[in-house]
């Protein structure tokens, strides 16, 4: 067992209540979910050991991999978080508890074709673009309803919110006000989608203020990635 490991994530989740108190809200309602990419299976087993019940990938065919890897660790909920291609769709629904990079209608489509019906919707959340750089994934704040409404139309998905990354070159708080503002938006479509997935090791302070309620943290808590393979 990794002593640093536990001593790391110990220090993010007081760092995560400290900010919470500060924002006037209850820490317990937050979800803290570790960003394991590019770390072996043995990494997020320890996490496992040490508590950790939510965990994320960005990519689908290291997210499949690791998710088959370890089927035995109960109640371990598998948060998908990148940029996804709609052919990789079914992969991601058969581990996935949760896809939070949905960012067009095609790609709703194919996960919402990959359900079934009577089993339990697939929790999706909208991922924005706060930035001018198509390439950084997400919609146009502008297609934030009608791409709400389009996936409340997809009968086996469930849209649980809305996610965003922090542009880089800009102070975090801002956007994240903005994020907050958007939120809003997708909430005129469906009310109850009240989930907001924002944070990441440097700045999730500032989204618990702006209202995060799903942080997606990686090394700050795993340490440094080791190189991309
Ligand atoms: C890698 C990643 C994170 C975590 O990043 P850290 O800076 O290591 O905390 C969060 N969200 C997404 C979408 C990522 O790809």
């Amino acid at each position: 067992m990794d002593a640093d490991l536990a001593a790391r994530l110990l220090e993010v989740d007081a760092s995560i209540a400290d900010a919470a108190r500060a924002a006037g809200r209850d820490p317990a309602a937050l979800t803290r979910i570790v960003i394991t990419k590019f770390h072996p299976t043995s990494l997020v087993r320890e996490l496992y050991g040490l508590g950790v019940r939510d965990v994320g990938e960005n990519r689908q065919q290291e997210f499949t991999e690791k998710a088959a890897q370890l089927t035995d660790l109960d109640g371990l909920r598998w948060h998908f978080v990148g940029q996804l291609q709609t052919k990789k769709a079914r992969a991601v629904r058969q581990a996935a508890s949760a896809v939070h990079s949905l960012d067009r209608e095609r790609l709703a489509d194919a996960l919402d074709r990959a359900g079934t019906e009577g089993e339990p919707p697939l929790d999706v959340l909208i991922q924005v673009n706060l930035t001018d750089d198509p390439g950084r994934g997400g919609v146009e704040p502008s297609g934030i309803e009608g791409l709400a409404e389009h996936v409340a139309g997809c009968s086996t998905l469930r849209l649980r919110g809305i996610m965003s990354v922090a542009p880089l070159g800009e102070p975090a708080a801002p956007a994240f006000e903005r994020l907050a503002g958007y939120a809003e938006r997708l909430r005129t479509v469906v009310p109850d989608a009240d989930w907001m997935s924002a944070g990441m090791s440097a700045d999730f302070a500032a989204a618990i203020a702006a209202g995060a309620t799903h942080l997606r943290i990686g090394s700050a808590i795993t340490g440094p990635r080791p190189e991309r393979r």
